[in-house]
C-alpha cells in the first residue's frame, strides 16, 4: 500500500524513463518498443522541435510551410524566424484577417499524430509525463497502455469572465493528502491551457483574459508551474507552442496584455490582404459552398473582383473620403459573405453564375453582408445603407472603366455593329439565357467578350454574365446604351451620334 505522502512526493518529482528503465508499453493490445521505428518519431520531442525541423525541411526544398495562408509573404518570414528561435507569437490585427488560420497553419507543422499514455487528460509523453496519474503509472506499473492522439490545436478564447478553473484547471494537493485518488477530478482537472500540452495553444484575444489569470499563465508558460488555490506551487511542465492573438489596443474594450507575458512573445502584425487578387482568393476559398460542400464556387472573376473591391474601398482611407467615415472596417469575412450572398441569389433564381441583379434591389444582398460588419462615424450613422450603395457604385465604376478601356480599339466599331445586329426590336439586348445563343452567333461579340473576360467561354451562364458586364461598362462609360430592367437598349443618337458618344467618353 502506497502512502499518501508518497503520492504527494510524486507530484513534485520529475519522472522520466528511457529504453532501459521503462515499463512495458502496449499499443492496441500489443507490446511495442517505442524507441524503434515506426514509433520513435512520435514521442520525446517538443512541439518546438517538430516545428523547427519541418521549417528547415521546407526551406531546403524551397516550399512554403504555410500553404493554407494566402499571401502574407513578409508575415510568413517573420513567423518562421520566430518559431526557429523557439518564441511564442502574438498576432496583432483586426478580426477577420486570418490570425486563426495562421495559428492552424502553424499546427500543421506538427506530426499528424502523437503517442500518448492512454487515458491521460493532457496527452502526456510516454517518456516524460507531467500529470500525476501518468507519473504514477510509469513508476508503479510494469505494463502501460499507450494510444495515438491527433495533432493538438486548442483554442483558448479570451473572456473577461474566465475562471482559473477554465484556464489552468483544478489542481489540489490537499485532496491527495485527504486520500483522494490521483485520477479523481477533484485532484486534477486540466484547464484549456494544459490541454494544449504537446500541441498549439491558441490564445484568441489574449488581452481579454483577466489580468490575474495572465499572471498565472505567465507562471505556467515561463516557469512550468502553477500556484494552486491552496497556495502550493506545483510543477506542470506543459510543453506547447503558444500562439496568441489580439486586436490592436483600444479596440472595442480590449484590455492591455500584461508586460511579463508580452515580453516573451514576438508581435507580428496581421493586416488585410495586400492585393485584390489575394482578397479574391481568400473569398472564393472560404465560400460556404466551397468550404462546407466542396462545390465549384461558380463566381466569375469579374464579379469576384467587383465584390472584393467594395470591401477594399471601405478600408482605403488614403484614397477614399467615404472610407474615412468608416470607423470599423469590414474584414475578409465581409468579402466571403458577399460572395456567398450573391451566389445564393443566383441559385435561388435557378442559375449558378451571378448577374448584376444578384447584388439585390438597392444592393440589398451587399448590405446584408456589410451592415453588421462595418461601423461608421456618428454623423453618418443614419446613412449607412446609402454609404454601402456608394461603395458598390464606386467598385462597379472602377472595374467597369478598366473593362471598357480594355476593349481593343480596332474591334470597337465591329463589336458595336454586331451587338446591334443581334439586338431584338428597338435595339434591345435582353440579359437572358435564352438570348445567349444569338449573342454567341456573332463572331465579333464572341471574340471581344472572350478576349476581355476569358472565362466567359467556359459555359453559357458565364458568357451571359460577361456580356452583361461589357454592356454595363458601355452604359457607364459611353452614352451609347442604357440599362432598362433586364435589358440594355441602344440609345437613338441619330447620324454620327455613335461616334460622338464614344469620343466624348473614351479616354
Ligand atoms: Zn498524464
Amino acid at each position: 500500500m502506497v502512502k499518501r505522502e508518497d503520492y504527494v512526493d510524486l507530484v513534485f518529482r520529475d519522472v522520466k524513463v528511457d529504453e532501459h528503465n521503462a515499463p512495458r508499453f502496449y499499443l492496441d493490445g500489443e507490446e511495442v518498443n517505442i524507441w524503434d521505428e515506426p514509433y520513435i518519431y512520435y514521442h520525446s520531442r517538443s512541439p518546438a522541435d517538430y516545428v523547427r525541423e519541418h521549417i528547415v525541411h521546407c526551406e531546403e526544398k524551397g516550399v512554403d510551410p504555410f500553404p493554407s495562408v494566402i499571401g502574407k509573404h513578409r508575415e510568413k518570414e517573420l513567423v518562421k524566424t520566430a518559431l526557429m528561435s523557439g518564441s511564442a507569437i502574438l498576432f496583432k490585427g483586426f478580426k477577420g484577417y486570418g490570425k486563426t488560420t495562421f495559428s492552424k497553419a502553424i499546427a500543421q507543422l506538427l506530426p499528424s499524430k502523437l503517442l500518448t499514455i492512454k487515458g491521460c487528460k493532457i496527452n502526456d509523453d510516454p517518456t516524460h509525463p507531467i500529470c500525476f496519474s501518468c507519473k504514477r503509472k510509469l513508476t508503479e506499473e510494469d505494463k502501460v497502455e499507450l494510444t495515438w492522439v491527433p495533432r493538438v490545436w486548442v483554442r483558448i478564447p479570451g473572456d473577461p469572465m474566465m475562471t482559473t478553473r477554465q484556464l489552468i484547471g483544478g489542481i489540489s494537493i490537499q485532496k491527495i493528502r485527504e486520500g483522494y485518488d490521483l485520477d479523481h477530478p477533484e485532484v486534477f482537472i486540466p484547464g484549456r491551457a494544459l490541454k494544449a500540452n504537446r500541441g498549439v495553444g491558441y490564445f484568441d484575444e489574449l488581452g481579454a483574459i483577466p489580468s490575474q489569470l495572465q499572471t498565472l499563465l505567465h507562471e505556467l508558460i515561463e516557469e512550468g508551474q502553477v500556484t494552486t488555490t491552496e497556495g502550493e506551487i506545483v510543477p506542470l511542465k506543459v510543453d506547447s507552442l503558444v500562439i496568441a492573438a489580439t486586436n490592436p489596443a483600444n479596440y472595442r474594450g480590449t484590455n492591455p496584455i500584461k508586460e511579463p507575458l508580452l515580453d516573451r512573445m514576438e508581435v507580428i502584425e496581421i493586416g488585410p490582404p495586400e492585393t485584390l487578387e489575394e482578397e479574391v482568393e481568400i473569398g472564393v476559398k472560404n465560400m460556404f459552398i466551397v468550404r462546407e460542400k466542396g462545390e465549384n464556387p461558380y463566381i466569375p472573376p469579374w464579379h469576384a473582383r467587383v465584390l472584393a473591391r467594395i470591401v477594399r474601398i471601405a478600408r482605403d482611407k488614403d484614397r477614399y473620403d467615404i472610407a474615412r467615415r468608416i470607423t470599423s472596417e469590414p474584414s475578409c469575412r465581409a468579402t466571403i459573405k458577399l460572395f456567398d450572398h450573391v451566389r445564393s441569389s443566383a441559385l435561388r433564381d435557378g442559375r449558378r453564375a451571378p448577374l448584376l441583379k444578384d447584388y439585390g434591389p438597392s444592393y440589398d444582398h451587399v448590405k446584408l453582408a456589410l451592415l453588421g460588419r462595418m461601423e461608421v462615424s456618428y454623423e453618418v450613422k443614419d446613412r449607412k445603407e446609402e454609404m454601402i450603395e456608394r461603395l458598390v457604385e464606386e467598385a462597379l465604376n472602377i472595374s467597369l472603366r478598366e473593362l471598357y478601356n480594355a476593349i481593343p480599339q480596332e474591334n470597337f466599331d465591329e463589336f458595336l455593329k454586331a451587338l446591334k445586329a443581334s439586338a431584338i426590336s428597338n435595339y434591345r439586348i435582353p440579359i437572358s439565357l435564352d438570348f445567349v445563343e444569338k449573342l454567341k452567333a456573332e463572331k465579333a461579340i464572341r471574340e471581344v467578350v472572350c478576349k476581355l473576360l476569358p472565362e466567359a467561354s467556359e459555359n453559357d451562364e458565364y458568357f451571359l454574365s460577361a456580356v452583361e458586364m461589357v454592356l454595363e461598362a458601355l452604359s457607364r462609360c459611353t452614352n451609347l446604351i442604357k440599362r432598362e430592367g433586364e435589358s440594355y437598349l441602344f440609345k437613338d443618337l441619330g447620324v454620327g451620334g455613335v461616334e460622338a458618344g464614344v469620343q466624348t467618353m473614351r479616354g
